[in-house]
């Protein structure tokens, strides 16, 4: 008790210059890494910043007003991601989701989000854009984003009794702007709307199936409730198993109220289970990457708010990308070093938890820092 955590400003420094591979053919968007799995959603943190203290993600105790951000420099520029994001698309990534820390304190977002929306696959397809927010700054932003090009939204949201819900952000914000986000979004054309409820048992538990009769009732199938189990990211959450209630049972209780079936996944490595309502109102979603890993499909990599690539969520160490796009490197250069430092990836921590063989000692790096 007492002891002050420190975060982990030291892992942020920790990464390798990617090296640059003498071969530089151009991709062929089939790369796949050291498992066979393929490369195709790239999650980019746009800021480190957040006005939230979810005690999950950036406990109070720790990101408080001595905890050093990043410094405006260290930031990738919009023209930066844009590039890196073009280079990814050339080894298959078809989804691109920003995020953060809360993606919507960053200044003229609607400006990446058109320079990202006008990314083309090879044979000439658009992208998946979309983004995750915390909502409290959406209904100010939402008709600016769609007219930017932004296809799909995730707002997250663990509870919407007011006590509950101020004491899980921890900054006392109110349920019901977040909701009139949620609204103005939908308003805007957004649709369906992803909606993150991160469960904890003990927490919000007790408002799985109020959520679930809200969105519901609120809105069918325009919007899709998730319900996450809690994770144990980054090393300051005071994760705890007993404080994970796994989905089979958050599946029970919505069981008992409205009947459900299972549907089969929208695409490949898909991390949510989906699940429908019988009556037709719409679907649910479940992420269990604590009970149920899902690392063999996982075709996704992270890029932090400065450039680090991370090849797993639970990584301890990136790859610095920043310094190659700084440092004068063509094109043609950067993409054989992504797709060298793929080919090498044999990540599968949350399978490796779920069968005890995780190496001691392994340090993580925080959410907020490489996106959820
Ligand atoms: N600030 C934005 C938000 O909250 O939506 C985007 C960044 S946040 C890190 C992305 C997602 O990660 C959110 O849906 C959040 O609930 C989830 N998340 C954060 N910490 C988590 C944890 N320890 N376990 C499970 N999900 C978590
Ligand atoms: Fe902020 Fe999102 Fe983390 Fe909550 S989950 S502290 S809103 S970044
Ligand atoms: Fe992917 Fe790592 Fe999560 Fe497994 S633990 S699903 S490899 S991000």
């Amino acid at each position: 008790m007492g002891e002050k955590v420190i975060a982990l400003s030291d892992l942020r420094a920790s990464a390798d210059i990617p090296e640059i591979p003498s071969d530089l053919s151009p991709p062929n968007g089939l790369i796949a890494d050291a498992l066979g799995r393929p490369l195709r959603d790239l999650r980019i943190s746009v800021t480190d910043k957040c006005n939230f203290r979810c005690s999950y993600c950036m406990p109070k105790e720790v990101f408080d007003r001595d905890y050093r951000f990043l410094p405006q420099d260290a930031l990738l520029s919009f023209e930066e991601i844009t590039r890196v994001a073009r280079l990814f698309v050339q080894h298959g990534v078809v989804k691109l989701r920003l995020t953060g820390g809360e993606p919507l304190m960053r200044k003229h977002l609607d400006e990446l989000v058109r320079q990202l929306a006008a990314l083309r696959t090879p044979d000439g397809q658009a992208l998946d854009l979309t983004l995750t927010t915390n909502g409290s700054l959406l209904a100010r932003h939402a008709q600016a984003l769609r007219d930017a090009g932004l296809s799909r939204l995730t707002v997250s949201l663990d509870a919407l009794d007011d006590t509950v819900f101020q004491r899980m952000n921890d900054v006392g914000f109110p349920v019901a702007d977040v909701l009139a986000g949620i609204d103005a979004a939908v308003a805007c054309g957004f649709g369906p709307i992803k909606v993150n409820m991160v469960v904890k048992r003990g927490t919000n538990d007790h408002e799985i199936v109020p959520m679930a009769r809200h969105f519901r009732d609120r809105y069918g199938p325009r919007a899709v409730l998730r319900f996450i189990e809690f994770m144990d990211v980054g090393t300051t959450n005071g994760w705890r198993m007993d404080e994970v209630l796994p989905s089979s049972e958050v599946l029970r209780r919505l069981s008992a109220e409205w009947p459900l079936h299972p549907l089969q996944a929208a695409a490949p490595g898909e991390t949510a289970e989906r699940w429908a309502y019988d009556d037709g109102a719409g679907e649910v979603g479940f992420i269990s990457s604590v009970t149920q890993a899902f690392c063999r499909d996982c075709n996704r990599a992270r890029l932090s708010t400065e450039g680090k690539l991370f090849t797993c969520l639970f990584g301890s160490r990136g790859h610095d990308l920043r310094h190659l796009l700084r440092h004068g490197h063509r094109d043609e250069e950067i993409t054989a070093a992504i797709g060298a430092l793929w080919a090498r990836r044999a990540d599968r921590y949350s399978e490796q938890r779920a069968a005890g063989t995780l190496p001691a000692g392994e340090r993580r790096v925080e959410m907020h820092y490489i996106g959820g």
